[in-house]
Formats: structure tokens, C-alpha cells, sequence
């Protein structure tokens, strides 16, 4: 089968590889019907994943057909059509039980495929702990619908969930790319009262306007001053950072609320400063990622309803032939991509 290929660093190839097998009783054979990139593949390919694995078929975001389950998978079936989650984990250990599954024990968890182990810009790809990592998607959702559920989309609803968003509350979000695209839909979810959104693109913000006509957006270097005159408790309630630039940590603790949540969902380059004497009295909880993605069943469900809807992010449309022009395009921003998708 082709399968995307992590060569060196710096280097991707599309490369044959033999199709993947059952390694055991937990894991699955999906067969993938649409895949996405991601930035982290682009971290990867740049070498500045540390535990990414050369050699390894690279792509996290898929889904598909299960081909095939070993003798301990239970809730799915071959035929079943399945979100593949980017995290892997056993569901037994003591953090798994908890829910967080980002920091599962087992030497395969967190995140693995097309990391550590082969993933899914490929033809197809072994899923372990397929009970926990596998989800079926519901007949009336489309492979295009359900395509973000288990990366980018869980991430945007497991940074909702932990923002402690209530009614009434002005929800600050900073950056407005794919992530922070799905973190703006789920908390939406919350009902809060108004929603800022803080990004630098002209084209991505307006972007933004197009999608949710009732979201305010404003540019970073209007953002503090634009809530702190907006927001009559002296910032946002709730501020989720999603934007991971030079200045955007900064942003988030400046433009909240004193006793408000902020939460990190952005990977960042660089270390950050967390200055405590300037936030001396502010009382701030800071929560960081990365996404405890075992949620996927109800964002699915959510999908189904009609209250989520990501297809307006895939902006392109490639086969999997060409998966090396597609991340030209996705990594140079060019033509308003905001991401694409891949049909093997
Ligand atoms: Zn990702
Ligand atoms: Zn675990």
C-alpha cells in the first residue's frame, strides 16, 4: 500500500510499504476512507518531535472502514465506519479511569500513531486498544463531518469542557486556525453570553465573521484594550489560548478577569514566563493541554444533531497520490487553506 512516510527529518515520501497486520488481541485494521493534516505533522517533518520515529507512516487525523478486530475488541466490527482517535490509551490504568487519558501508563499511550507508531496517511493503519481508540460514526454523518472528531475537534471540546464556561460569561478565545475553528464551535455549546475572537489574519478573521456572524473579532494588538473595554469585570471570564505565537500567552492572562480560568490549549516553540508578581491578586486558574480526547462518542452525537459542524474548514481536496502538494499548500497558508483532506 502508499503510505506517507517520515524518511528523515525534513523528509516525507510517499512510499509502498506492506499493509499492516494485527499485532494483538486489542488492535484493529481500518481501512482509511479520508485523512487530514495536522500542524503537529508538520512539527514532525521539521524534526522538532523529539519522539517521532523515522521510518513511520506519518498522519493522525482519519477515518475509515474497520477491516478487520482482534479477538478482545468488543464495540467495534468489521464494516463498522470508525473516528480513529490521535491518542491511544488502555482505559484501565489509573489516569485512564479518571479521564485522563492524555497521560494513559501504557508504554503505546498518548500520542502514538504517526508519531511512534505507524499512522494514517495511508491506505491503512493499525489501531491498538481499538475498544478505546475507534468510534463509530453515526450512518447520517459523512466522512467529512466526522473527519476532525478525533484530533483537532476533541481538542477544541475537551478545552470548552475544562474552561468552566457559564451562562452569561464573555469567553475570550485567541486564534482562530483549526484548532482554535474547533474550540470556537464547542464553546458555543456552553451558551456563553458574548465571544471574542483574537486574530491576526485578515483572512482567517474574517473567516471567522463569515462562520459565526454573532462572534466579535478583534486583531492582537487591539485585543486588551478592546476587552477591557468591553468586559465590565475587567476582562474575559474565560480565556482559551489557542495560538501558541510569541505573545499570545502573555494575552491570555493579561485579558482575563481576575478568578478567571485561562486555558493553554497552544503548543508553543519557546519556553513561556508565567510573571506572579504582575498577576499578584488576580487569582487566575491556568489549566494546559494537551486534549484528554476520550470524548468522541458525544461530539459524534453532537455532529448527528446538527450543533457541530467542521466542513467548512476543509478547504481543499486532494487524493492521496498527491499528499505531497497538499502539504505545500497547507504548510504555505496560501489560497485561505485552512485544512485539507485526503481520500486514499
Ligand atoms: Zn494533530
Ligand atoms: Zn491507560
Amino acid at each position: 500500500m502508499k503510505a506517507y512516510t517520515y524518511v528523515a527529518p525534513g523528509r516525507f515520501e510517499l512510499l509502498d510499504k506492506p499493509e499492516p497486520r494485527l499485532q494483538g488481541p486489542r488492535d484493529a485494521i481500518v481501512r482509511i476512507t479520508l485523512g487530514s493534516i495536522c500542524t503537529s505533522d508538520l512539527h514532525i517533518k521539521h524534526g522538532s518531535v523529539p519522539r517521532a520515529v523515522t521510518g513511520i507512516t506519518v498522519g493522525h487525523e482519519m477515518v475509515g472502514v474497520v477491516e478487520q478486530t482482534g479477538d478482545d475488541v468488543h464495540t467495534v466490527h468489521a464494516g463498522d465506519r470508525v473516528t480513529v482517535n490521535v491518542e491511544t490509551f488502555c482505559g484501565e490504568c489509573f489516569f485512564c479511569r479518571r479521564g485522563f487519558v492524555n497521560n494513559c501508563t501504557d508504554p503505546d499511550g498518548g500520542w502514538a500513531l504517526g508519531c511512534r507508531i505507524d499512522g494514517g496517511q495511508a491506505e491503512y493503519v493499525r489501531v491498538p486498544y481499538a475498544d478505546q481508540g475507534l468510534d463509530r460514526i453515526p450512518d447520517t454523518v459523512s466522512d467529512e463531518q466526522a473527519l476532525f472528531v478525533g484530533d483537532i475537534l476533541a481538542t477544541g471540546f475537551w478545552a470548552a469542557r475544562i474552561s468552566e464556561i457559564g451562562a452569561g460569561d464573555t469567553v475570550l478565545i485567541i486564534g482562530a486556525g483549526p484548532t482554535g475553528l474547533c474550540t470556537l464551535q464547542c464553546v458555543l455549546l456552553h451558551n456563553p453570553a458574548r465571544v471574542i475572537v483574537c486574530e491576526a489574519s485578515p483572512r482567517r478573521a474574517q473567516f471567522v465573521r463569515e462562520l459565526c456572524p454573532s462572534v466579535e473579532v478583534v486583531a492582537p494588538e487591539d485585543c486588551a484594550r478592546y476587552v477591557r473595554a468591553t468586559c465590565e469585570r475587567g476582562g474575559a471570564d474565560a480565556v482559551l489560548e489557542v495560538a501558541g505565537g510569541a505573545d499570545t500567552f502573555r494575552l491570555a492572562w493579561e485579558c482575563a478577569r481576575p478568578n478567571a480560568v485561562v486555558t493553554v490549549v497552544a503548543l508553543y516553540d519557546t519556553p513561556q514566563i508565567l510573571p506572579l508578581p504582575d498577576m499578584y491578586g488576580k487569582n487566575l486558574t491556568f489549566k494546559t493541554g494537551g486534549v484528554d480526547g476520550c470524548d468522541c462518542a458525544e461530539i459524534l452525537r453532537l455532529i448527528e444533531r446538527g450543533r457541530i459542524d467542521t466542513t467548512p474548514l476543509i478547504t481543499h481536496r486532494y487524493a492521496l497520490d498527491d499528499i505531497g502538494e497538499a502539504y505545500r499548500l497547507f504548510e504555505s497558508r496560501e489560497d485561505g487553506v485552512i485544512k485539507v483532506a485526503i481520500r486514499p
